[in-house]
């Protein structure tokens, strides 16, 4: 049948089926997805990514994304964060930006499961340090930098502890569609992470002063220069952190877990792991939300305060503004300012707070801290008898103990630890973990209070002669 001009209908786009909302549901303003913004103009609150779920071909059953895999020649669908892009759908497939993200393990460790008190099979480790650039920060990345073409952007900018300033640096070096710009606090970024940056070529601004100066900065001065900010203040990194949860509930046969459990700095991964499980359950496709527990360093306990001493709740919405105004005051006037060798989550202010306290709502979540030496001792277990991790993802596992023992998670439960980044990304922590320098362990670890090594690996020092080398060997294996 032939149509006629009047009964011809355009197709609605990818612009018209999402748009961005503010995440106060008093304000609500929207705004459209080729927008770019950290913040509502309205209230200064932060935005959503939205979509209009109804207009949208959502698969039936999350079995459906099973099916990418025998199209892996296809790199949106070789990508973890592509592959499920029908839950992320606010640009065209075809335009979304990948550097071969979300390759990931959930990788079953029973030495660990043991070492927090789980049964045998009931921790499992996401390993998001297998990402291009080390850490899950480029699922995030993928997303971002998607939303940054679309808008035209030629330079990109953030503050990064380390790792958001790795995996900009990665796109922008891979795709060569952008510029990097990145702000770093002095003397506050691991050499893992600060050399990635540096042999990628972005350009490195180094500024005196720690996270939150530098966050601070790169806000102003994107504004200023029209640089496209891809700290999480970008709604549209979350989007792509939305697909760790999801590949967690692929790698367990579309089973939802007891428990996820993830280190918190800026928030950015809690609240995307909450919107993922929110919009997973209004869609039908699972009928049950695992529930959360974020965990903070001890040295960067905002959010733990806030929550656990101070009753913070998103309360549907209408969260008490006064006591997070009085906390950050109080925190100025004595100049309290984080400090922790986990330095991924090193963090005095963190930027999605309110969109983390919204996901603890929709998860039944709770927060814990940890201390640099529980901190320290797990990230020896996880490298014992995992993958190995840096020490803000060892946090997940430090927490996990802490709740165990607790009684809040039941060794029968079945928990997944989010471990964020590499192992190769702080070597200096593990090395002065395991060493036998009293001076250098006292320099390194010593200074965040850590006191001892239980899980040590030591070195043997023997003379470089064949029989000393043979005894020792005897000796110690
Ligand atoms: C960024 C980062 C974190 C903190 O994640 P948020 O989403 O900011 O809470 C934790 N661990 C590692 C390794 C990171 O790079
Ligand atoms: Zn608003």
């Amino acid at each position: 049948m032939k149509e006629t001009p009047s009964e011809t209908r355009t197709r609605p786009t990818h612009a018209d089926l999402s748009f961005q909302r503010c995440i106060s549901p008093a304000c609500g303003a929207t705004y459209g997805i080729d927008e770019v913004r950290v913040a509502c103009e309205k209230c200064g609150n932060l935005l959503d990514v939205m979509y209009d779920w109804d207009r949208l071909e959502v698969p039936a059953s999350l079995k459906v994304f099973e099916e990418k895999w025998a199209r892996r020649a296809d790199p949106h669908c070789f990508s973890g964060v592509w592959r499920f892009h029908e839950l992320l759908p606010f640009a065209p497939v075809d335009q979304c930006v990948t550097v071969g993200e979300g390759q990931t393990l959930l990788h079953r460790c029973d030495s660990v499961a043991q070492y927090v008190g789980l049964k045998p099979g009931r921790l499992l480790l996401e390993y998001e340090g297998m990402n291009p650039s080390g850490s899950f920060k480029d699922n995030g990345m993928s997303a971002a930098f998607t939303h940054a073409r679309l808008t035209g952007a030629a330079r990109a900018a953030c503050a990064s502890t380390g790792n958001t300033s790795a995996s900009l640096a990665l796109y922008c070096s891979v795709s060569r569609l952008m510029k990097a710009v990145i702000f770093v606090g002095s003397g506050k970024i691991a050499y893992g992470k600060l050399s990635q940056a540096l042999d990628f070529g972005a350009l490195t601004v180094q500024i005196s002063g720690d996270f939150d100066d530098a966050m601070a900065r790169v806000q102003e001065v994107s504004r200023e220069l029209g640089l496209y900010l891809v700290n999480s203040v970008n709604p549209f990194r979350l989007e792509g952190q939305k697909t760790i949860m999801y590949r967690v509930l692929e790698k367990l046969r579309w089973e939802v877990p007891d428990w996820i459990v993830v280190p918190g700095g800026n928030l950015g991964n809690s609240s995307a792991f909450g919107k993922a499980f929110f919009e997973l359950h209004q869609l039908g496709l699972i009928d049950r939300i695992p529930r959360m527990a974020v965990i903070n360093a001890t040295g960067a306990s905002t959010l733990y305060d806030l929550v656990e001493k101070c009753g913070l709740r998103w309360n549907r919405g209408s969260p008490d503004l006064e006591t997070v105004k009085q906390y950050y005051q109080e925190m100025d006037a004595q100049q309290r300012r984080a400090s922790t060798i986990a330095s991924a989550i090193e963090i005095n202010r963190p930027v999605n707070l309110y969109k983390c306290i919204r996901a603890l709502e929709v998860c039944n979540g709770l927060v814990r801290q940890a201390s640099d030496q529980e901190i320290m001792d797990a990230k020896a277990q996880v490298g014992a008898g995992g993958l190995g991790c840096e020490p803000a993802s060892a946090a997940s596992v430090a927490g996990t103990r802490l709740l165990v023992s607790e009684g809040l998670i039941g060794p029968d439960e079945r928990v997944v630890c989010i471990l964020t980044g590499h192992q190769l990304k702080d070597p200096n922590a593990t090395v002065a973990y395991h060493t036998t320098d009293q001076e250098l362990f006292n320099k390194v670890l010593g200074s965040h209070g850590v006191s001892r090594a239980a899980y040590a690996n030591r070195a043997v020092a023997v003379p470089n002669d064949l029989d000393e080398i043979i005894k020792a060997i005897r000796l110690y294996s």
